[in-house]
Order: structure tokens, then sequence, then C-alpha cells
């Protein structure tokens, strides 16, 4: 009589490694996600649902969360989403910003790019500003990475202004709104240059945010200095930092436009701008 093969059972690797590369990666760029990733992991476990089922349940409560929830706790912190179908002046670069929750701002850096952008419509009537990452719904210290200073709310990165066939596209040139550098031109000095061979090896690393293009935009010099002046000039505003060749290509010279040293990252892909608490 055969004797019954005994079975080790082996922790599987989606156990050991997947979930928690998962937990720490949506923590990390949706600060929510990892929680809520493993909620409906053990609530899967809980009802012995099967992988497809409790991954489709986190997808779902994911993305209510971001919609429809947390837009409505985060002012209880300090912090309100900015606007993403209505209104006129202001649009996210892409929607994964929005489900990653990374488009909170205090309440007076909302009103202040809402004037800024009330005040570019008055020349520019078809524009629509197109934000990029701002900070996470909760607390003012969660790291919102790569950035260095947004936790707060105080700060939100912008995206230039592009154009497609002679008018105001109103979009980003890359999918992410990151990495897609309008280089200095013959005769300007190209800081990433001289970071570079300074030792700064970062400082051209958003590059990689840059390779699903929208098609070909045209950068709007005029436009996008008039927004650049528009922020400048709102008196919340702390600073705004701008790559130098762009600053002199520009023209632009103010007190409150600064280089952000080799230490950051690049900043001729967008705007960076960041307001008084
Ligand atoms: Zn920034």
């Amino acid at each position: 009589m055969d004797r019954p093969v005994k079975r080790r059972s082996y922790p599987s690797i989606w156990r050991l490694i997947l979930h928690p590369l998962l937990i720490i990666f949506l923590t990390v760029t949706t600060q929510v996600g990892g929680l809520l990733y493993s909620a409906c992991l053990i609530l899967g476990k809980m009802m012995s649902w099967s992988t497809r089922a409790w991954l489709m349940s986190y997808l779902v409560v994911h993305s209510l969360c971001a919609f429809v929830v947390i837009p409505q706790l985060a002012p209880a912190q300090g912090k309100v989403p900015l606007p993403v179908y209505s209104g006129d002046i202001l649009k996210p670069a892409n929607l994964w910003m929005v489900w990653s929750n990374r488009h909170y701002v205090t309440p007076e850096l909302y009103l202040a790019v809402l004037e800024a952008g009330r005040q570019l419509k008055t020349t520019y009537p078809e524009l629509r500003l197109v934000y990029l990452d701002a900070s996470f719904p909760f607390g003012k210290r969660f790291p919102i990475l790569p950035h260095r200073s947004h936790a707060d709310g105080r700060a939100l990165d912008l995206s230039f202004v592009y154009m497609k066939d002679g008018q105001v596209a109103n979009k980003s040139r890359s999918w992410t709104g990151y990495g897609d550098y309008e280089e200095a031109l013959p005769g300007y000095t190209s800081q990433a240059k001289v970071c570079k061979e300074a030792g700064f090896k970062q400082y051209s690393l958003t590059k990689i945010f840059g390779l699903v293009k929208r098609g070909s935009l045209r950068f709007d010099s005029d436009c996008t200095k008039d927004l650049i002046f528009a922020l400048l000039n709102q008196p919340m505003t702390d600073k705004v930092f701008l790559e130098p060749h762009l600053s002199r290509r520009l023209g632009l010279r103010h007190t409150k436009l600064r280089f952000h040293g080799c230490h950051s990252v690049r900043h001729d892909d967008h705007i960076h701008w960041a307001v008084r608490s």
C-alpha cells in the first residue's frame, strides 16, 4: 500500500515578495494605496475570495476613495483638491495624478492659482493651466517623492504652455508632465551640463518620466512667460523655480524667481511654484 505523499507548504513568492513591495510602492506613490491594498487583501483572505476578486475590489475601493471620499475628508487636514473636471481654468496633466492623490494644496494656494489663471484668461481665453504634482491629502510632512518640498501643500508644479497647430494645446508635452526638457538654445549656458560636470549626477534623472510623449507640441514662450509672471505677481508667492537658461531666454528677472541649485533636478520641463503660509 502506497504511503500518502507529504506535501511541504512553502510560502509563495507572491506572499513573500510581491505583497510587501506593492504595499510600499502604493504607499510611496499614493499615500493611502498601501493601506487600502492591505485591507482588501485581508478581507479577501477572510472571505476566501479569488486573487482576481480581491484585486478588483482593491481597484474599485481605491478609485472610490480617490475620486469621491478623500476629497471630502482632506479639508479637515487643511488641504483641498485641485479641480479635475470642473472649471475652465485648471486641469490635471493626467488622471493617474488624481487617482494617486497628488493634487492637494492649501486653500490659499488654490485661490492664488485660480486668480493667476483668471488673469491670464483676459489675454488667452482658451488657456487652461495644466497642473502636475502638488501634495498628498493627509498631513504636512508625508513626502511626495521625488519632490523635496511639496509635503505641506504650499507648492505646486505647473506645465509650460505648449501649442499645437497654432492653438494653445492645454496639454503637457510628456504624459507625466515631467522629463521632456526645453533644452538650452545655442549661446545659452546649459545648467544641466554645469551640474553634471560638478558631480551632481541626479540633475537630469527626471528624463525617465518624459519617455511617453503626446505628439509634437511646440513650447509657447510668450504664454509661458506670462504664466510665470502671473505667478510671480501673486501676493502670496514665495518663490518660483526655473532653469536659468529659460529665465534668460524669456527675459524674466524677479527677486522671487530663483535657481533651485544643482542638488535638485532640472526645471526646464515644468514650473515649480511655492507660496508662503
Ligand atoms: Zn515642484
